[in-house]
């Protein structure tokens, strides 16, 4: 580590590249059991910033599993290795001015602490998509918690590992009384303050 020098310059273009595209950049963070609805209003919420003129980018679990994290297994080691490489995700993203969309089960309250600290408190912004364990498992979009159930999946969130109820959530959004779309209009409702370029110059 002695002999290397990053370049801060190449660090300090954000500003620049934010006015390039006109908003400010930040990183919506969704947590949220299996089957809670993080990817579906994920793509809601991408919608709508996209109607309005804002780039986005969603980051999602399994997709991040697949790609640059997917020689990363389930252990604990390896579960902060995964957070840790999507954290330095959202900061490249955040310096090239482009808003993220995160869906991450992020199950404590230290691995989402872990998320705020590494990317910036000030370009984070905390969202529960709540729906019980009741729910998640009756959805059972992938067919998960039947495998959990049986035993064929061990450490599943919800089920035989534990999921911590978000005590710091900037947003709390509930999945069984309101659509993807109601979920994701309050989510966008409370970034566009954020993300609009006029608000941060006045
Ligand atoms: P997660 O990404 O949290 O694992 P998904 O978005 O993959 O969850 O799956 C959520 C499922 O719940 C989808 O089948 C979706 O259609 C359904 N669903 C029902 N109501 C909602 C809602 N209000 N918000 C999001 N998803 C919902």
């Amino acid at each position: 580590m002695t002999h290397i020098h990053p370049h801060e310059e190449i660090e300090n273009k954000r500003k620049v590249k934010e006015q390039l595209l006109n908003q400010h950049s930040v990183a919506i963070w969704m947590s949220g059991l299996s089957g809670a609805g993080k990817s579906t209003i994920a793509l809601e919420l991408e919608k709508m910033c996209t109607q309005q003129g804002f780039v986005t980018q969603i980051l999602d679990g399994d997709n991040i599993r697949t790609g640059i994290n997917k020689n990363l297994s389930f252990s604990d080691d390896d579960r902060k290795e995964n957070l840790r490489r999507i954290a330095e995700v959202n900061k490249l993203f955040i310096s090239c001015g482009i808003i993220t969309i995160n869906s991450f089960i992020s199950p404590t309250e230290a691995s989402r602490k872990t998320a705020r600290s590494v990317i910036g408190a000030d370009n984070f912004v905390e969202v529960y998509i709540d729906a019980p364990l009741e729910v998640c498992e009756q959805r059972d979009v992938k067919g998960l918690y039947k495998k959990a159930r049986e035993g064929k999946i061990t450490q599943f969130t919800g089920i035989d590992s534990v999921f911590e109820k978000p005590k710091h959530a900037d947003i709390t959004v509930d999945t069984v009384h309101n659509t993807a779309e109601e979920c994701a209009r309050k989510i966008f409702d409370y970034i566009k303050l954020i993300v609009s370029v006029e608000r941060r110059l006045c």
